[in-house]
């Protein structure tokens, strides 16, 4: 047996053992009454607080981030998500009454939520505790025990995890696991109760593929081309500006970062003019550099084949940074046309109008997100009613993640499944269905040989 054979066997005795240890603890039923699970928000809640100044100094040292960017983005939501639960929980842990029908009267239905039971999260690097613990808030907030992976490319943010979080919850009943794609796929052939992953498009295929050994129901929150549709009638100045501060967020490294533009012909050089004051000055404010080597190679093969005009994107090697870049009219079957940027380049593309916009979009893969700047009612109807995405910005993007109870996920190749608030607590939870009936009356007429007044009821 080879050096790495020997490892990777180990690394598998040891993801399945974790994996057993929370599965005896779900076993035990002490991770059903509701106090547990406030008990374990409270303390994901004291984890954030505690370990706020290590969040923000290892994600720094994993994504060169500055610590306002990463309260804003990582540490606040996960907050917010952790607050906004504790304050509903009581609502959603209660059985829902369901009415019943004149065939099955007399009696009481009802929908009665229990844990799925032991859960898989695989976070992403990109924004590494708030995409590893906002799934896990959901999940303990239903019941379930879980197994984390943090992603193995934000390395110091896992390895913090790791070490802190299992001091301030059921450490038995949340198991982190560290490690890179073999962990990942030794996870994965676990039989869980649930996989949440978070990840790119071509893996959630395989973690689809696993989970379908052990019929384990999935969420995939996967990524794509969001695509930025700017109507005629919008305001220039405001689309380029909110444009632009999206796309500087975590240096593009987002999942709903705008990937490209759409505009309307007549309005294409106020918004090129717009474009190219406020990418710089917005970027200006975001340290986040690219995440590593791999991924700058990545963006620099997007640069050099995409066969437009560029502006900016100039790569710093040493420091891992590209100046953010706007390229105009790029051919549209090179890569950066065709693959997901993930990193501070916009193509933009002028259409004749924003019926042949929507018809751009419908002939790609459905995204995640898709932006519109328009001031007409009626081009936002056209642009709703006739594209699909996980979900929408009107006149901004990036917002819509930010009332808790809009539903997060993708749709088609963006993913499948949601979170946030109310929608994460159901993602981890089986809605039972329950019909309890008393004993007396016991009508003869429900049995064979059944008479014509059943046709009635
Ligand atoms: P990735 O899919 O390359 O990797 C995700 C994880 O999958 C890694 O941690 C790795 O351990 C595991 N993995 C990789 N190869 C594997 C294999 N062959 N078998 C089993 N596991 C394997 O994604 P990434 O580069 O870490 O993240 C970027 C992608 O994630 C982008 O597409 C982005 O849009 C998407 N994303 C989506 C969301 C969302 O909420 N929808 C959020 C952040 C990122």
């Amino acid at each position: 047996m080879s050096v790495t054979d020997a490892s990777t066997v180990f690394q598998q005795t040891s993801v399945a053992d974790q994996f057993a240890r929370a599965r005896a603890v779900f076993a035990t039923g002490r991770t059903k009454p509701i106090s547990w699970r406030i008990a374990q928000l409270e303390g994901l809640l004291r984890f954030v607080d505690d370990c706020e100044s290590e969040i923000a100094d290892a994600i720094s040292a994993d994504l060169g981030r500055g610590s306002m960017a990463t309260f804003m983005a990582d540490v606040g939501p996960v907050r917010h998500e952790i607050r906004h639960t504790l304050a509903d929980l009581h609502k959603w842990v209660k059985p829902t009454s369901i009415p019943i029908t004149a065939a099955t009267a007399p009696g009481k239905a009802w929908s009665q939520p229990e844990p799925k039971g032991t859960v898989a999260i695989l976070g992403a690097w990109n924004f590494p505790l708030l995409l590893t613990i906002q799934p896990l808030v959901s999940a303990l907030a239903a019941g379930n025990t879980a197994v984390v992976k943090p992603s193995e490319i934000s390395g110091t943010t896992a390895d913090l995890i790791a070490r802190r979080l299992p001091q301030h919850v059921d450490g038995e009943a949340v198991q982190v696991v560290c490690g890179g794609v073999e962990t990942s796929a030794a996870l994965l052939d676990l039989p869980f109760d649930h996989i949440f992953f978070t990840g790119s498009t071509t893996v959630g295929r395989l973690v689809m593929e696993a989970a379908a050994k052990h019929l384990s129901p999935v969420t995939l929150e996967l990524g794509g081309k969001s695509p930025v549709i700017v109507a005629a009638d919008a305001d220039i100045e405001v689309a380029a500006r909110r444009i632009a501060w999206a796309k500087s967020i975590n240096g593009g490294q987002a999942c709903i970062s705008p990937d490209y533009v759409l505009v309307e012909e007549s309005v294409r050089p106020a918004l090129v003019s717009a474009l190219l004051r406020e990418l710089p000055a917005r970027a200006q404010h975001d340290s986040t550099r690219i995440v590593n080597r791999g991924h700058l190679e990545r963006l620099r093969r997007l640069l050099d084949t995409h066969g437009g005009e560029q502006f900016g994107g100039v790569i710093d090697d040493d420091k891992l940074t590209v100046s953010p870049a706007l390229v105009t009219d790029p051919h549209p079957k090179s890569p950066l046309m065709t693959e997901e940027i993930f990193g501070p380049i916009l193509p933009l593309v002028s259409v004749p109008s924003v019926a042949a916009a929507v018809r751009f979009v419908n002939d790609r893969p459905k995204p995640l997100s898709l932006y519109a700047f328009t001031g007409s009612g009626a081009t936002e109807k056209l642009i709703l009613d006739g594209t699909s995405s996980g979900s929408v910005g009107i006149n901004q993007a990036m917002y819509q993640i930010l009332v808790p109870e809009l539903p997060f996920g993708g749709v088609g190749d963006s993913g499948m499944g949601r979170y946030h608030g109310r929608h994460g607590f159901d993602t981890f939870t089986h809605h039972k269905a329950v019909l309890r009936k008393p004993i007396s009356p016991d009508l003869s007429m429900t049995y064979p040989p059944y008479g014509s007044s059943m046709q009635r009821l």
